[in-house]
């Protein structure tokens, strides 16, 4: 799929709520700049969460209510080589079968991930970017 604005990367998060079940795990892969945090915007706003999503890079993660009563739990493990007591945060918040929890820069944990996940991958072209699920 090639997704050729910002706009359009946050109507596919958008969309792909819909098609959304909870508990849910979603690990993104792409270079810096890509448009992950971008895709969780839109992803945020078609799960109803009513604030705004900022880049969770200097805090590891971020949590947004969601109406369901659980939270979009939002990680980005780049500057995180050791996982350390993050860990034990992923593994509480993969627990609650509320969550929609997505992640950037996952490899450092990539062994704590539930096998049954949803990777998206987004690399840039020439257009835009191509989005692999
Ligand atoms: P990441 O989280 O992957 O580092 P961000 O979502 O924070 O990336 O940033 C992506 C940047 O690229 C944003 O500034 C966005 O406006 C821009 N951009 C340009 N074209 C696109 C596109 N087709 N899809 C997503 N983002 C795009
Ligand atoms: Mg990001």
């Amino acid at each position: 799929m090639n997704i050729r604005s910002e706009q359009e990367m946050l109507s596919f998060g958008r969309e792909f709520a819909k098609g959304v079940t909870y508990p849910y795990v979603i690990e993104l892969i792409g270079d810096v700049g890509a448009g992950k945090t971008t895709f969780v915007r839109g992803l945020a706003e078609g799960l109803g969460v009513k604030e705004q999503v900022t880049s969770p890079s200097f805090m590891i993660s971020k949590s947004y209510a969601l109406p369901n009563g659980g939270y979009l739990v939002h990680y980005d493990f780049y500057r995180l080589p050791e996982p350390g007591i993050m860990q034990d945060d992923l593994a509480e918040n993969l627990k609650n079968p509320n969550n929609i929890v997505v992640i950037e820069w996952g490899e450092s944990i990539a062994e704590f991930l539930p096998k049954e996940h949803v990777k998206i991958e987004i690399k840039y072209t020439e257009e835009g970017r191509e989005v692999t699920i």
